[in-house]
């Protein structure tokens, strides 16, 4: 029997790999596709052996040549995080524009359905509160971050322009802040900088005085809301994430709570541009997808912190 074969470009990467996960669970084929600068092969190496998995070493923003059938494309590649973003901020803005240029090209040759990875960084530091997909964003191009939102704004727009004009089968998802296994605990993100330092016993660094709000998934029901989307009919973009709110100073709290550390909450300086209030409106994806998360930030807190306890002693 034919199976389906994806391609998933930062295939190694926290949400990349996750999605190879569910793809070959679906049964597809999968070429997980990464260059392993923020990747790490440790999070695809289940997968060896697998004969409908591949992995190819590769950085997506030269031209991408693969052989034989394809029939969709998940574009993933992209450092994700803040940290991540101020250490390669030409790789950032290459693999966004560049990188999702290459995507859209080989989706055209191979008459492929093409998934771009969006973030909700493209709203900036929002004056829409919960940010709907109509709302256009309040980004600062010249900012640390510009970097990343741009790039994401570049991508936006160039899918669009593959789907009007090259009548390209594309899908863009938002996506709002996600946890789980599989991220970095030196990724510079709140929760694993939490985690870290509360299972060290280190201090842990609340920036600004904490009433900054974000919005946070689990991955699992970020997946999900994916491929929900992916097997959907809507080309134009959708917010995947979960609408509870919360401060940062709550999160940390809720942090040293669930993990019974003696840490103790130090406050540092706000980053450049840092949003002040993230919340996705989920209504399109409830509408259109069937979709909303189901699992609560303690029961997906939990799961994480079990992971990076496990990543601290081996
Ligand atoms: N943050 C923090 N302490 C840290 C890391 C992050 O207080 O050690 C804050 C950060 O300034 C932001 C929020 O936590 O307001 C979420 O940051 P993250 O890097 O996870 O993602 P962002 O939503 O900013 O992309």
């Amino acid at each position: 029997m034919y199976k389906p074969t994806a391609v998933v470009t930062g295939g190694a990467g926290f949400l990349g790999s996750h999605l190879c996960d569910r793809l070959l669970a679906e049964g597809y084929k999968v070429i997980a596709v990464d260059n392993l600068i923020t990747g790490n092969t440790n999070n695809i190496s289940h997968l060896i052996g697998n004969e409908d998995f591949s992995f190819v070493k590769y950085d997506i923003t030269n031209y991408i040549f693969l052989p034989g059938r394809i029939d969709f494309i998940l574009h993933f590649a992209s450092p994700a995080s803040p940290i991540d973003y101020l250490k390669l901020p030409i790789q950032t803005l290459k693999v966004g524009s560049l990188g999702t240029h290459k995507v859209l090209g080989l989706a055209k040759e191979k008459k492929a359905r093409v998934l771009i990875a969006s973030t909700s960084e493209v709203y900036g530091d929002p004056v829409v509160h919960p940010q709907t997909e109509d709302y256009w964003g309040n980004v600062n191009p010249i900012g640390p971050r510009g970097v990343y939102d741009e790039a994401k704004r570049f991508a936006e727009a160039i899918t669009m322009a593959y789907h009007r004009y090259h009548g390209l089968d594309t899908r863009i998802v938002r996506i709002f802040n996600t946890y789980g296994p599989r991220m970095r605990l030196d990724d510079g993100r709140a929760l694993p900088a939490f985690v870290g330092q509360s299972l060290r016993g280190e201090d842990i660094t609340v920036f600004g005085d904490g009433s900054q709000t974000r919005s946070f998934c689990y991955v699992s029901d970020l997946v999900d809301g994916i491929y929900k989307l992916l097997m959907s009919n809507e080309t134009d973009p959708v917010n995947i994430g979960n609408p509870s709110e919360i401060t940062i100073k709550q999160f940390a709290e809720e942090v040293i709570r669930l993990t019974g550390t003696k840490s103790k909450i130090v406050y540092q300086d706000l980053p450049e541009d840092d949003p002040k209030v993230r919340q996705p409106n989920i209504d399109k994806a409830k509408r259109i997808l069937g979709w909303e998360p189901k699992v609560g930030r303690t029961e997906g807190l939990k799961i994480t912190i079990d992971y990076f306890k496990k990543v601290i002693t081996t």
